[in-house]
């Protein structure tokens, strides 16, 4: 198949971050385009629907763009429409719903293979098919002589391992509570996810029971959050089940070992909120090796962000590997500049 016509920097993804780095890389001087395999921040669209951002708005801008917001802190859907509005206001080159599969080549002349998607990840998720990239024939590949990988972690849910996690009322994404009004819900996990749901299905009318693998709710839930939580669990609002790791999970029950032996509670609705992790089968197949530390950590240069496969760089939240809280939006940001001026430094030569 034909090439599509060739671009400086392609950038895989159409997160807050990819976008930075497409703006930036023109802004330099570069020609660059975004292949995302679902719709513009895709990861933000799954995010709980009325969530609100922990950032202010001027900490979430990209491009310089100034981020209008109502309130102090945005809400999902206010980011939602920011950077889809930058990315207008940019007449960036954006290809959606279209996974990138593989990057043959090498730099100066990467060629992109490429896959059509034709629902969003919501859609997938509804139909219980999360990460199932259609079964299409290619899609023409794109050449580019640089590629930047700023994929995120928000795709792939790390499972718990156990008969009945493919149960259809086990759920690994949390969007709102109203559907299990008066319910059985029990939570698994005691991390910001999972605390958010807990506290919002509790105040919807859920029953709600947490079961949690260590002795405490998670010191990296936010400190307007974990006290709230664990409020609600002394008082006897929401049960929770501490030191347990679940077993087994079945249309109405969920079964754990805790320190009093073998436990078992009622679920209508199970969510699994047990973290997520970046696409390393992806990220493999691209050629970029992975660091033997505790985070599995993509290797790249810290200050270049090239990878250690030469003309590919990393950037956003993908850089951290399993350690999903180091890199984020506010920080995540400045990953962009750095890249454009050193692709532009190279391109130049
Ligand atoms: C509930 C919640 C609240 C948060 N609040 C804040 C906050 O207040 N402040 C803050 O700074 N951060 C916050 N974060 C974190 C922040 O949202 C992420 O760090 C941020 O989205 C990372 O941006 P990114 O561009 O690196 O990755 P993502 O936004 O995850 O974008 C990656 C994109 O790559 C696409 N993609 C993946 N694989 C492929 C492929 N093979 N081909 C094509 N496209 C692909 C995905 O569809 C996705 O659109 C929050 C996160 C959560 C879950």
């Amino acid at each position: 198949m034909q090439p599509v016509g060739p671009v400086d920097v392609l950038v895989v993804g159409a997160g807050p971050v990819g976008i930075a780095c497409a703006i930036e890389a023109q802004r330099v001087g570069l020609t660059a385009r975004i292949i995302e395999k679902g719709a513009v921040v895709n990861s933000l669209t799954g995010y709980p629907t009325n969530m609100r951002f922990f950032s202010t708005p001027e900490l979430l801008e990209i491009g310089d763009h100034p981020f209008p917001s109502r309130g102090y802190k945005p809400l999902r859907e206010d980011a939602i429409d920011y950077y889809r509005r930058v990315l207008q206001r940019e007449a960036l080159d954006v290809r959606l719903y279209e996974r990138v599969v593989d990057v043959d080549g090498e730099a100066g002349r990467f060629v992109v293979h490429t896959q059509s998607e034709t629902s969003s990840r919501e859609d997938q998720r509804e139909e219980q098919r999360d990460n199932q990239p259609d079964d299409q024939p290619d899609d023409q590949p794109h050449v580019a002589r640089f590629v930047v990988i700023a994929t995120g972690f928000f795709d792939q849910y790390v499972p718990l391992n156990v008969p009945g996690e493919d149960l259809p009322h086990v759920h690994h994404y949390y969007r709102e509570p109203y559907r299990w009004a008066l319910r059985n819900v029990v939570v698994i996990g005691a991390k910001n996810s999972a605390a958010i749901a807990a506290l919002d299905c509790h105040r919807n009318g859920a029953n709600v029971t947490m079961l949690i693998r260590g002795g405490h709710v998670s010191d990296s839930v936010k400190y307007w959050i974990k006290p709230d939580l664990e409020n609600r669990i002394r008082e006897g609002q929401i049960r929770a089940f501490f030191n347990t790791r679940v077993t087994t999970i079945d249309r109405h029950r969920v079964h754990f070992d805790g320190p009093a032996g073998a436990g078992t509670v009622s679920g209508d609705v199970v969510l699994a909120l047990t973290g997520y992790r970046p696409d390393y089968s992806f990220l493999r197949q691209a050629g970029i090796d992975i660091a033997d530390d505790d985070a599995a950590t993509p290797v790249h240069d810290e200050h270049t962000f090239e990878t250690n496969r030469g003309g590919i760089y990393l950037a956003g939240t993908v850089c951290g590997g399993n350690n999903t809280s180091r890199w984020f939006i506010e920080n995540g940001r400045h990953h962009a500049r750095q890249i454009a001026a050193h692709i532009a430094a190279r391109a130049e030569r």
